[in-house]
């Protein structure tokens, strides 16, 4: 029996892993939760799943959450760390939205757990750290994010140094088609609207920009050791092929499933068993044409900008992420245009004075610097709309 913590349990990824958990009761225990806000929900699965502790990270919230339940209630970010480095866990997995995921991500190796790990941007700010320290302590960090899921599989064909690059597949987001003209008019409600898969609010605007596709680049890298120029993105809106790895040999190998992160999150807690699941299977003669084509870089610049950071090096990932938050939030509340998100990472990572081999605080205060400088530039654009 494996005791597992799930930070953010009440986001879609935590209320998919919640699911998968509760095929194989007889293998998980859940033996902590963690919600921002969505206290309803948590309460919820409170009561389904009987965890040891829980954690509500809003102040506000934590407060009026009801203290009624065996379940020790915590709060904040020493809460998510405690949950994390709790004796008795096995794994953990984060499904944290955001930069909050990155000390919890840290706490969980330092304490030499294995750490499942669906927020992207604990990797994109510190990869070189969290991957260092979990080599260090021998414990694994397994990918739930689907294409670096996929990745994972198809790299068990080869070994490592037979390994040519890495392509990482992308749906293209629901404006793959529109011109740049009309990317500055895009709505909040139309960016939300994604055409494959179902997910939050900050990822879904992300994969609208392909700031997603970017952070998964910078993701990829520190996972599997693989330099940027050998990491390749294809736009394939259908998304039934997740990824692929091609060998030096020339040999192609890609995964393949229906769009559903029920899979990539199942492979990550069994890893690395495969078990009977019953997801739908895929038959290809259904889903008809699998199409193909390049990423259009000049339309949607944040791909490049996240190379960018990649090859800047050093703090500029974090500072990529940390812009990109801001300004995704921005446009959320309808402060920005979408295309201004662009824009304001470009400016913000434009104006940093990278450090190499950062520390933690580096990282840190990188983070801090690039809010602040992103915010003004964010006010900026407001007043010229
Ligand atoms: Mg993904």
């Amino acid at each position: 029996m494996k005791n597992v913590v799930i930070l953010g349990s009440t986001g879609s990824i935590g209320k998919n892993t919640l699911e998968v958990l509760s095929n194989f009761a007889d293998r998980f225990s859940v033996l902590g939760l963690s919600a921002n806000t969505n206290i309803r929900l948590l309460e919820e699965q409170i009561k389904r799943f009987r965890p040891k502790m829980a954690v509500v990270t809003d102040e506000e919230s934590f407060q009026r959450f009801p203290q009624n339940y065996d379940t020790e209630i915590l709060w904040g970010m020493d809460g998510l760390k405690r949950l994390a480095s709790h004796p008795e866990v096995d794994l953990v997995i984060n499904a944290l939205v955001g930069s909050v995921g990155l000390l919890p991500s840290l706490e969980t190796v330092k304490s030499g757990k294995n750490l499942a790990i669906a927020n992207k941007e604990s990797l994109v700010m510190a990869g070189e750290l969290l991957i260092g320290k979990a080599k260090e302590k021998g414990r694994e960090v397994l990918p739930i994010d689907s294409e670096h899921s996929a990745i994972q599989q198809c790299l068990l064909s080869g070994k490592k140094e037979e390994v040519g690059r890495l392509i990482l597949t992308a749906s293209g987001g629901p404006f793959l088609r529109k011109s740049r003209e009309e990317l500055k008019q895009i709505t909040v409600k139309e960016a939300l609207s994604h055409p494959i898969w179902e997910m939050g609010k900050k990822i879904t605007i992300d994969s609208a920009t392909l700031m997603n596709k970017g952070l998964e680049v910078i993701e990829a890298h520190w996972l599997f050791g693989i330099p940027s120029d050998r990491i390749e993105v294809m736009i394939h809106p259908q998304s039934i092929i997740h990824s692929m790895v091609e060998f030096v040999d020339g040999s192609v190998i890609a995964q393949m499933s229906l769009p559903n992160m029920k899979l990539p999150i199942q492979y990550a807690l069994l890893y690395p068993q495969r078990v009977f699941s019953n997801n739908t299977s895929l038959d290809l003669t259904k889903t008809g044409q699998l199409t193909f084509l390049e990423p259009d870089t000049e339309k949607f610049p944040c791909l490049g900008l996240a190379y960018k950071a990649l090859e800047m090096g050093g703090t500029a990932p974090a500072v990529l992420n940390a812009a990109n938050e801001v300004a995704v939030e921005a446009f959320l509340a309808c402060g920005i245009g979408f295309t201004d998100i662009q824009k304001i990472v470009q400016k913000t990572l434009k104006q940093h004075q990278v450090k190499l081999n950062p520390q933690l605080d580096d990282i840190l205060n990188a983070d801090k610097w690039a809010r602040q400088t992103a915010k003004e530039l964010c006010c900026e654009s407001e007043i010229k709309r």
